[in-house]
């Protein structure tokens, strides 16, 4: 998935996102903006749903999060996985099926995010440290992307 670090803040409202050719992106960067007449965002990648759009959403997201949250903070990680039995994690835990297995994001309050399988654990991670509504929005965004 796209990385808050790939997206970045240019004059005018512009905001830039860099090309990730494994996502099928073609070129370096992409410019999203906003237009306040049409009331809607566009890429210049030209299409009308894309995760360039989503990823400066997000990235929205986060820093108003940052402003505003006064020490509420999250944990997350991200790990794919193989597991044929039950997962588990010492938080929420959201899969999406991969090749291999699952990809996995996992929300904790915990800066050690446990994973398990079968109820061994299968793995530990160390989450990413984030304002709690900046957790809630990648999980958001983790979950519509597929
Ligand atoms: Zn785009």
């Amino acid at each position: 998935m796209r990385r808050l670090g790939d997206v970045a803040e240019a004059v005018g409202g512009l905001y830039i996102v860099a090309g990730r050719p494994e996502l099928g992106d073609w070129k370096p960067q992409y410019q999203v903006w906003y237009s306040a007449a049409e009331g809607k965002w566009f890429c210049s990648c030209g299409r009308r749903a894309c995760t360039h759009i989503a990823a400066v959403q997000l990235y929205i997201a986060y820093r108003r999060a940052l402003e505003m949250s006064q020490g509420a903070y999250l944990y997350v990680a991200e790990a794919e996985v193989e597991c044929p039995g039950r997962l588990e994690a010492n938080g929420r835990l959201y899969l999406k099926p991969s090749p291999r297995g699952f990809k996995i994001l996992v929300i904790s309050k915990r800066g050690r995010i446990v994973v398990k399988c079968g109820g061994y654990v299968l793995m530990e991670l160390l989450g990413e440290k984030m304002p709690a509504a900046a957790a809630e929005a990648l999980a958001e965004a983790y979950e519509s992307e597929k």
